[in-house]
């Protein structure tokens, strides 16, 4: 799908790359034994090399190294078998150290790739550019008191894994869907958590616009942007922006700007800093980083079912659209239910269930699919019950609201309740009588050609029967009744 601004001077399309810091999972920081737990009471989880107590040497967390490997593989990248820690030096006032631990020109992920799953079911591939380890600054807090701004250094040094993509994306739906993507990938894989409310994971958009076939202009980066929506409305209005200033004749300044979502809009932050600003080198205190090849294949023999093969299995194995399996395997969980789910039972009909009414009945409920009300073998029972006729789909979706609320089996509430379908032809029959002699006119007319009028006739015998006479049958009968 193609977006594209229509300008006076012809049209524009975006172009979209981004950087996504990802928290890693691990229990202590990158380089040093202090806890990474999310909440905690601001600077109780601070070691002295954290806070830039001098004479204190980084040691390196073999977790964080063994995280960023399993995500290279993750994202088909290749594995350096060397990498460099470099020195990021700047000034901050929540980077005690004067420079941030960095890797430069030698990272410890090389080039990958992401597939994107379109809303249409098509997909598109980005590049990856590579991944390198890096470590977090802490936190500033100015809205803890009037005059002061406070500092927690809870977060400096925990590992981040900054992730960079080609510029590769040509629409806001695309970098959502890139995002999403990755985001399912670091889940499978538990090498972050995604969580992008609590910062776990926050992007870094480059855009710029160009007249299609140009050279790549000049691009903004929209720093630390914090949701999939907010990323895709400031891709929108920085494109938006861009094209603007060009069609009055401007030129757009390479910036760094942040994105305001109560507004909706983005606005300068600084002018951009180059690579050469920060006077990078090695840091010394830490040797280059050299992996085995034994080290790596160990990590890649022990890597979990990622969505994209999941999906190719679940089109292959249940016979699922494209679409629908993408829908079914973009969080683990989700995949995991409807695994449990399917087993013995009618695959599109499960994956209708699962994607139709339980998602629905969770977003009303505000559950989560590892705590839904309706078990996965109950889904299973319901589409059995469907399929050789002891209720219809109507009674269905009835049974269904009473497992939301109840948790209850199908074929209990079914029992219970009095639902079983009615299948005996002299049962519906009857029903079917009384109803055409209740409405003789409406009958006469049909006879004489009203053929709309049959399907009123079908509402009303099913209304007769509390929705429970089999459909097949009903039908066939009103026609044979009023047409012969
Ligand atoms: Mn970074």
């Amino acid at each position: 799908m193609s977006y594209i601004i229509q300008g006076e001077t012809g049209p524009w399309e975006v172009v979209i790359g981004l950087e996504v810091h990802a928290q890693v999972i691990s229990k202590s920081k990158l380089f040093s034994g202090a806890s990474t737990t999310f909440g905690a009471d601001a600077n109780t989880q601070v070691a002295f090399l954290d806070c830039g107590m001098p004479g204190m040497l980084p040691v390196i967390n073999t977790v964080c190294i063994r995280q960023a490997v399993k995500t290279g593989l993750g994202l088909n990248a290749i594995i350096n078998r060397r990498s460099v820690f470099d020195r990021k030096n700047y000034f901050y006032a929540d980077l005690p150290l004067g420079y941030q631990i960095s890797q430069f020109a030698y990272p410890i992920v090389g080039e990958g790739t992401v597939i994107l799953d379109l809303k249409d079911g098509t997909s598109r591939e980005v590049g990856i550019e590579r991944l390198h380890l890096e470590i977090d600054a802490g936190k500033s807090q100015h809205d803890q008191h009037p005059t002061k701004s406070m500092i927690d250094l809870n977060r400096a040094g925990v590992a981040l894994m900054e992730i960079v993509s080609k510029p590769d994306m040509r629409s806001p739906e695309e970098a959502g869907a890139y995002l999403k993507k990755l985001r399912a990938i670091l889940r499978y894989l538990e090498t972050c958590d995604g969580n992008m409310e609590e910062g776990s994971m926050r992007a870094d958009v480059n855009v710029s616009v160009r007249h299609p076939g140009e050279p790549l202009r000049t691009r903004c980066e929209i720093k630390n942007v914090n949701s999939v929506r907010f990323v895709m409305q400031a891709i929108e209005y920085e494109a938006a922006r861009h094209v603007e200033v060009y069609e009055a004749g401007g030129i757009i300044e390479q910036e760094t700007r942040l994105f305001d979502s109560a507004k909706v809009t983005t606005r300068p932050m600084r002018s951009k800093e180059f690579a050469h600003d920060y006077r990078y080198f090695p840091d010394p205190d830490l040797l280059p980083l050299e992996l085995t090849e034994a080290y790596i294949a160990e990590i890649a023999s022990d890597m979990p079912e990622l969505p994209d093969a999941k999906k190719a299995r679940f089109i292959g194995e249940y016979g699922l659209s494209p679409y629908d399996a993408g829908v079914l395997v973009a969080e683990k969980e989700t995949a995991a239910f409807f695994e449990q789910a399917v087993e013995g039972h009618d695959a599109k009909m499960v994956a209708n269930w699962v994607m139709g009414d339980l998602f629905g009945a969770l977003k009303r409920t505000g559950r989560d699919i590892t705590d839904s009300p309706v078990s996965p073998a109950n889904i299973g029972k319901l589409v059995d019950l469907i399929k050789d006729d002891t209720i219809s789909g109507r009674i269905a979706k009835d049974v269904f609201e009473i497992m939301v609320e109840t948790g209850e089996a199908p074929d209990k509430i079914v029992e219970e309740k009095g639902l079983k379908q009615v299948t005996d032809t002299g049962a519906i029959e009857a029903v079917v009588d009384q109803v055409i002699a209740a409405n003789p006119e409406k009958a006469d007319e049909v006879r004489g050609g009203k053929d709309k009028l049959l399907g009123w006739f079908v509402g009303q015998a099913m209304k007769a029967s509390q929705g429970k006479a089999n459909p097949g049958i009903l039908n066939a009968m009103i026609k044979k009744k009023l047409l012969g």
